[in-house]
């Protein structure tokens, strides 16, 4: 009932199809058995779609939407250099025929490998064709956005400006439709989640799997780990995309819900520490399970320290939404120690 109402609401907001869905839902046996603790689920949002999958498409399919509907003919959007949004929104622009500018922040992590700085998804934007423009990393995410903007209207050009992470109330209902998936998966393979857990950053996965979750699986917790070092923004900023993403779908929201867990973002974005690093070498060994240093594993790493603290029993069902980044793996392997 409260499923079908969620569906329903999601069917009011149309996709470009940039997605292929739904993602696949499969138990981490290995991973599991290792920690002893209960049964991990594995959510492929790194299997979303063309361009190497990752979660920026589920928010991008909806969005971009808005973006045909006023006539865009160019993307615009910014990023750190090893941005998997950034690439998202390349490989978006490029299945769609627009132009795409990419703003790339430099400054905001010290790039930590040589390769930072071209491989990975900086060489993957260049594959897609997005034309690079350079900036040095001031804290403001949007203000060079919104002047490159300007720059190509002046010259004719019809942009469409794509929030940083593509985290706006539209994006945080995109991610609604995770949640429709896995009550139906995990309805079908027979067990019901206890908690959904991934790692938060510019918060629409969270605000949409929360506003999800609650109408359609009341039960289930929606936990992020910030790997931003920054808990307090995210949490404000999943409240806020949550509430707006609520009043889109015209469904109610509460608040107090909301769960950000810090600790686990190592010294700061973009930097892994060991925990992270120990969570990418276990999975990769377990499950061949790939990993990001930046994003995915860090939210493995609050996983399993929140498993080792005795929050769940043996009797629960997780799922670990892996949010995809895959590329980023390659601009780091010097930094790996594997
Ligand atoms: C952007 C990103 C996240 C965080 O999602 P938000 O919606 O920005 O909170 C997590 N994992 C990966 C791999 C990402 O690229």
């Amino acid at each position: 009932m409260s499923m079908s109402l969620l569906a329903d609401r999601l069917a009011e907001f149309p996709t470009v199809g940039l997605c292929t869905l739904p993602t696949p839902l499969k138990p981490l046996k290995n991973l599991s058995c290792h920690l002893g603790g209960p049964m991990i689920w594995e959510k492929r949002e790194d299997m979303t779609g063309h361009g190497m999958g990752g979660n920026k498409l589920r928010k991008l399919d909806r969005v971009l939407y808005q973006a045909l509907e006023q006539g865009a003919d160019t993307l615009v959007s910014g990023g750190v250099v090893q941005s998997n949004s950034q690439r998202q929104v390349a490989a978006a622009a490029a299945i769609l025929g627009l132009e795409c500018h990419l703003v790339v922040f430099h400054g905001r992590v010290a790039p930590p490998t040589a390769q930072y700085e071209t491989s990975g998804n900086a060489f993957l934007n260049r594959l897609y064709g997005a034309l690079l423009h350079d900036r040095p990393w001031s804290g403001d995410r949007n203000g060079p956005l919104a002047t490159l903007a300007n720059e190509l209207r002046a010259k004719g050009k019809c942009p469409f400006i794509v929030p940083y992470g593509v985290s706006d109330p539209l994006g945080a209902v995109g991610y609604a439709s995770a949640i429709t998936e896995i009550a139906e998966q995990s309805n079908r393979l027979q067990f019901e989640p206890t908690a959904i857990i991934h790692c938060s950053g510019s918060g629409a996965t969270q605000a949409g799997l929360s506003v999800g979750a609650q109408t359609a699986l009341p039960n289930c917790q929606v936990v992020g780990i910030d790997i931003d070092a920054e808990p307090e923004r995210v949490r404000a900023d999943v409240v806020t995309y949550a509430t707006g993403a609520a009043e889109l779908l015209r469904l109610p929201f509460d608040a107090h819900l909301v769960e950000v867990v810090a600790g686990h973002a190592g010294p700061a974005y973009g930097v892994p520490h060991d925990a992270t690093l120990d969570a990418l070498r276990l999975s990769g060994r377990l499950e061949a399970m790939t990993l990001d240093p930046v994003y995915s594993a860090k939210g493995l790493a609050g996983l399993i320290a929140l498993i080792k603290s005795g929050r769940w029993s043996k009797a629960d069902n997780l799922v670990f939404l892996n949010t995809g980044g895959v590329p980023s793996l390659f601009a780091y392997v010097d930094a790996l120690g594997i």
